[in-house]
C-alpha cells in the first residue's frame, strides 16, 4: 500500500477583513524589478475591491474574463504576455472564484515551465515550481483554494495540472469578499462543496482523514442550505470554511459520479462546473439516494433554477465525445463504483444518463 504524501497550501489567513493584510503578506515575496500581478475576476471591474489591491511599483491588475472556464490557450497567452512585458514577475495573485484561482495557479506554473500548459494536463507532469502564487476566493465551494490541481480545458481534454507544485503558497480567506455573490451562483458553487462531500463520504476511497473534513463540510452545507433561511454574514463565514474542508476531504479521497459526468458536459457544451454538477446531481439518485434527495430539498428551499434538457438534439458523435471524456476519469468511477466500475457504468448506461440531463 502506497500512501499519498501530499503538498498543502503553505500559509492561510482567515477572517473578515483579512484582505487588508495583503500588502504586508506580499512584502517579503517582492523581488527587485519584478512586479506582483493580480488576476481579478472581471466581475470586480470598477468595484471598490479593485481599489483596495495594494499596488506597488510596476504591479499590474489583469481583469480576467471567466465567462468560460479556463483554457490552456488562455493560460499560455497570459504567461507569454507577462514574460514579454516583464521578463519575470514576483508573483501571481488570483482574486475571484475557482476559475480565476485556477488561472493564477496555471499561469504561475507556466512562467517557469517550458512549452504549453496542455503538455502538463495530467498527474505529476509539471517539472519546476512556478512563481509565488496566492489565492483569494470571492466565491465559496470549489475547494480550488486548497487543491493540488488547476482544471483546464485543452485541445483534447478537460483535465487538471495535478502536481505538488500546483497548490498556492498563500491563501487569504476573507468571507466579506463573497458578500455580493448572486443567489444562484452562490448556490451552484456552494453545491460543488456539498457534492464533494457526498462523493467523498460515499466513495470507496474514504478514510478517517477525509471523513473528518467531509463530515464537517457536509454539516455546514446542511446548516445553511436546508430550510428557508435568510442569508447572513455568518452563512458566508461558514460556507468559506466548508469549501476549505470539502477541498481537504477530496484531497485524500476522490470525487465521484456527478463530477465524472459533469466533466463531459463541460468539455462539449461549456457547462460551468458548479451548475453542471447540479444538473447531474438532479438525476443520479441511483448512486447517491440520500444525497440526491437532500440536494433536491435544498434546491426547493432556496428556490433555485436547475436547467433541464440540455442534451436534447445532440448527435451520436457529440454523445460519444462526452462519454469518452467522462469514462476517461477512471479514479472517479473507481471511487464511486468500485474496481469493476466498467461493468456497471457501460457506454449505454452513461448515454442513457446524458439523455436525461
Ligand atoms: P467561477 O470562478 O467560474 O465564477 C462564476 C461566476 O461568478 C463568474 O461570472 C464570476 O465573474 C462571478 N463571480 C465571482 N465572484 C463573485 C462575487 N463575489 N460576486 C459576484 N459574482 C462573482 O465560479 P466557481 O464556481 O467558483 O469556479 C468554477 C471553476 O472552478 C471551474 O473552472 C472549475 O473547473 C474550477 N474548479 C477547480 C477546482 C480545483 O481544485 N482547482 C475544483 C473545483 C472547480
Ligand atoms: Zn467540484
Amino acid at each position: 500500500m502506497q500512501f499519498r504524501n501530499f503538498k498543502m497550501v503553505s500559509y492561510v489567513v482567515y477572517g473578515r477583513g483579512s484582505f487588508n493584510q495583503l500588502d504586508e503578506i506580499l512584502a517579503p515575496q517582492r523581488k527587485t524589478d519584478a512586479p506582483m500581478i493580480f488576476f481579478v475576476d472581471h466581475f470586480f471591474e470598477g468595484k471598490p475591491l479593485t481599489n483596495r489591491i495594494p499596488l506597488r511599483g510596476k504591479d499590474k491588475i489583469i481583469l480576467v474574463d471567466v465567462t468560460y472556464e479556463p483554457k490552456t490557450t488562455q493560460v499560455d497567452a497570459l504567461a507569454q504576455q507577462l514574460k514579454a512585458e516583464f521578463g519575470t514577475v514576483s508573483g501571481i495573485i488570483g482574486i475571484g472564484g475557482g476559475s480565476t484561482m485556477d488561472l493564477a495557479k496555471a499561469v504561475s506554473l507556466m512562467m517557469t515551465n517550458p512549452g504549453s500548459s496542455a503538455d502538463y494536463q495530467g498527474w505529476d507532469l509539471v517539472k519546476f515550481p512556478g512563481v509565488y502564487k496566492a489565492g483569494i476566493p470571492t466565491l465559496s465551494g470549489t475547494g480550488a483554494e486548497v487543491s493540488r490541481t488547476t482544471v483546464l480545458t485543452g485541445p483534447t481534454r478537460k483535465l487538471g495540472m495535478n502536481s505538488d507544485f500546483t497548490p498556492f503558497d498563500q491563501i487569504v480567506l476573507d468571507p466579506e469578499l463573497t458578500k455580493h455573490a448572486p443567489t444562484n451562483q452562490r448556490f451552484y458553487t456552494g453545491m460543488d462543496c456539498y457534492i464533494h462531500c457526498i462523493e467523498s463520504l460515499e466513495g470507496n476511497f474514504i478514510n478517517e482523514f477525509s471523513k473528518s473534513y467531509g463530515e464537517k463540510a457536509l454539516q455546514i452545507c446542511q446548516d445553511i442550505f436546508l430550510g428557508k433561511k435568510t442569508w447572513t454574514d455568518e452563512s458566508d463565514d461558514k460556507l468559506m470554511m466548508a469549501s476549505y474542508a470539502g477541498g481537504m476531504s477530496i484531497a485524500y479521497s476522490q470525487v465521484g459520479v456527478a463530477h465524472a459526468v459533469s466533466y463531459g458536459l463541460s468539455y462539449l457544451l461549456g457547462t460551468k462546473h458548479g451548475i453542471g454538477n447540479c444538473i447531474v446531481m438532479n438525476h443520479i439518485e441511483e448512486f447517491y439516494p440520500k444525497g440526491v434527495a437532500e440536494f433536491k430539498q435544498m434546491v426547493a428551499d432556496n428556490d433555485i433554477f436547475i436547467p433541464e434538457g440540455i442534451c436534447k438534439g445532440l448527435s451520436n458523435q457529440q454523445f460519444d465525445a462526452m462519454i469518452n471524456v467522462s469514462l476517461g476519469m477512471k479514479p472517479l468511477w473507481e471511487n464511486a463504483l468500485g474496481k469493476n466500475w466498467e461493468q456497471i457504468m457501460t457506454r449505454e448506461k452513461l448515454r442513457a444518463l446524458y439523455e436525461k440531463l
